[in-house]
C-alpha cells in the first residue's frame, strides 16, 4: 500500500475507499506505518473531514483490529451506555445493575478520566479489592451469570483506537467529529451490543461547549450506531451544573450507592413544589437540612438520567412500547431495592472486599480533612460551576494532568447545592474533602467563584434537552 498517496488524497479533500481504510488501519495496527505518517493522515482528516462511508469503514477497521467479544445466545438483550464525560456524571454505576435487574447483559467497557471529567474505573478502584482489569473470557463470564460488568478495555480490544488516541492527544487532533465518532463506536461495538444510549453532554464542563456541536456529534453518532448494526439513541445533556451532589471518586460511589437506595430519599415533585422547590426532571431533590433528609443522599438529577437512560434501552430493545411505561418498569425495579443487591453482586464477582466496602461506606469521609464551604447570602442558587468544581477536584489530587498522574480517590466535594435551591446564609454550599486543612483551604476560597447566588429565584434548565433518534424517525 502506498500510504502517502492516501495522505495526499485525503489532504486534497478526497474521498477514500472501505478498502483503503480497512488496509491502512490493519497496517499501522501492526507497527507496519510510522507514527509520523498517521499523525498526518489524521490532521488531513482533521480539516478534510470523512463522510459517512468513510467513518463506518473506519470505525468498522478500528473494532475489528482486535477482538470482538462473543457471549453465548441469551434472550436477554446486551445493552450499554457511553456518556462523553462531565463532573459528578456517575450513570453508569447504578445504571448497570439496574439493567441487569431489568433482564439485559451489560458489557460495559469504560475509561479513565483524564484532565477534570472523571473516568468510571477511577470511580471504581476507590472501592477495596475492586479489579477492572479482566480478561475477555472473565468478562464474557460475569455478563452471563451476574448480567453486569464495569471494567477497562482488554489489551486485545481495539488496539488500533488505543495507539490512534495517544496520536490524536499529541497532535491537536481530538476534536474531529468522525474521529470522535470512530473512536467511542470501534470501542462499543466490540462489546457486540443490540442496543446502546450515548449520553452526550454540552456547557462549560464537556467536551463539547455548545449544544449545536453536541447535537452534530451525537447525530453522527446515532446514524453510525445505527447503520452498524446497533440500535442507537442518544440524549443531550447539560454540563453546566455537576450531576448528582457529589464529584470525586470515591464520594462518586458513595452517591451512587445512595442512588440505588434512594426510593426513601424523595419526594414526589408535587411536595416538593409547594417547598417551592424546582422540578429537576419529575424529582427534586429536597434542599436543605431542614427538610429532615440527609442532603448527601439525596440525588435526584442523577436518579432521573439513570430511569432515563434505562426507559430508552427498554424502548429500543422493545421490552417496553412506550417511554412513559418503560420509565415506571425501570422506576418500580429501582425502588424493588434489587439493583442496589445486583451492585453487591457485580463488585463482589469483580474481587471487591464487601465487609471493607462496607465499613468504608459508613465513614461520613474517607479525606483526612472536611471543609465546609458557606454562603455569604441568603438567596438562591443560580449558577453552580461545573468546570470550577472540576479544576478544583483535579488540583485536590481527584483528577489526572497526564495519564501516568497518580490519583487520591478519597478528595472531592459533596453536599453540592444546585441552581434554584433556597439557601440562607452561612448555609452550606458545598463541602471539600481534601488531603489536609491547608488544601482544603485553598480549595474552598477558589470555589467562590463557582457558585453565584442571587435574590430572584433562576430559571432551571431541563437536565435532559433533546433526543437524537436515527435519521428518519420521530419519538
Ligand atoms: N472519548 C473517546 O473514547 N474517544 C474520543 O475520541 C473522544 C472521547
Amino acid at each position: 500500500m502506498n500510504f502517502l498517496s492516501l495522505i495526499e488524497a485525503k489532504r486534497e479533500g478526497k474521498t477514500l475507499a472501505p478498502e483503503q481504510i480497512q488496509e491502512f488501519i490493519r497496517e499501522f495496527t501492526a507497527g507496519k506505518i510510522p507514527d509520523y505518517q498517521m499523525a498526518a493522515m489524521l490532521m488531513a482528516i482533521y480539516f478534510r473531514g470523512l463522510d459517512t462511508a468513510e467513518t463506518t469503514a473506519l470505525t468498522l477497521a478500528m473494532r475489528d483490529s482486535g477482538d470482538v467479544l462473543k457471549f453465548p445466545r441469551d434472550k436477554r438483550p446486551l445493552v450499554d451506555k457511553h456518556s462523553t464525560g462531565g463532573i459528578g456524571d456517575k450513570v453508569s454505576l447504578p445504571l448497570a445493575p439496574l439493567l441487569a435487574c431489568l433482564g439485559f447483559r451489560v458489557p460495559m467497557i469504560s475509561g479513565r478520566g483524564l484532565g477534570i471529567t472523571g473516568g468510571t474505573l477511577d470511580k471504581l478502584d476507590s472501592i477495596p479489592g475492586f479489579q477492572t482489569l479482566l480478561p475477555a473470557t472473565q468478562i464474557v463470564a460475569q455478563v452471563q451469570k451476574v448480567g453486569c460488568v464495569i471494567c477497562g478495555q482488554t489489551d486485545r480490544m481495539v488496539p488500533a483506537d488505543k495507539k490512534i488516541y495517544a496520536l490524536r492527544d499529541a497532535t491537536g487532533t481530538v476534536p474531529s467529529i468522525p474521529l470522535i465518532t470512530a473512536s467511542i463506536l470501534s470501542k462499543k461495538l466490540a462489546e457486540s451490543l443490540d442496543a446502546l444510549i450515548l449520553d452526550v453532554k454540552f456547557g462549560c464542563a464537556a467536551f463539547m461547549q455548545t449544544k449545536a456541536d453536541a447535537r452534530k456529534l451525537a447525530r453522527a453518532m446515532v446514524a453510525l450506531g445505527n447503520e452498524c448494526g446497533t440500535n442507537t439513541r442518544a440524549v443531550l445533556t447539560d454540563m453546566n451544573t455537576p450531576l448528582g451532589r457529589a464529584a470525586g471518586n470515591w464520594l462518586e460511589v458513595k452517591e451512587s450507592v445512595a442512588c440505588l437506595e434512594s426510593r426513601t430519599g424523595f419526594q414526589p415533585v408535587r411536595r416538593a413544589r409547594q417547598r417551592g422547590q424546582p422540578d429537576l426532571n419529575n424529582f427534586s431533590p429536597i434542599s436543605s437540612a431542614r427538610a429532615g433528609w440527609k442532603p448527601d443522599l439525596l440525588c435526584g438529577d442523577l436518579r432521573s438520567l439513570v430511569l432515563d437512560c434505562a426507559a430508552h434501552l427498554l424502548v429500543q430493545t422493545r421490552k417496553s412500547k412506550s417511554l412513559s411505561a418503560a420509565r415506571k418498569l425501570a422506576e418500580d425495579c429501582l425502588n424493588s431495592g434489587e439493583p442496589r443487591k445486583k451492585w453487591d453482586d457485580m463488585i463482589t464477582a469483580q474481587g471487591a472486599d464487601l465487609k471493607a466496602f462496607n465499613k468504608k461506606l459508613a465513614l461520613d469521609s474517607s479525606a483526612p480533612a472536611v471543609v465546609e464551604f458557606k454562603s455569604a447570602n441568603s438567596g438562591y442558587v443560580s449558577q453552580c460551576d461545573a468546570r470550577i468544581i472540576g479544576e478544583v477536584i483535579r488540583d485536590l489530587g481527584g483528577g489526572r494532568l497526564t495519564k501516568e498522574s497518580a490519583i487520591n480517590y478519597d478528595v472531592g466535594i459533596d453536599r453540592i447545592a444546585k441552581p434554584g435551591e433556597r439557601v440562607e446564609k452561612s448555609d452550606v454550599l458545598c463541602r471539600v474533602h481534601a488531603a489536609n486543612n491547608a488544601q482544603a483551604e485553598i480549595a474552598t476560597a477558589r470555589l467562590k467563584t463557582a457558585f453565584e447566588i442571587t435574590m430572584r429565584r433562576p430559571v432551571v434548565t431541563r437536565l435532559v434537552h433533546a433526543v437524537i433518534l436515527p435519521p428518519r424517525r420521530r419519538i
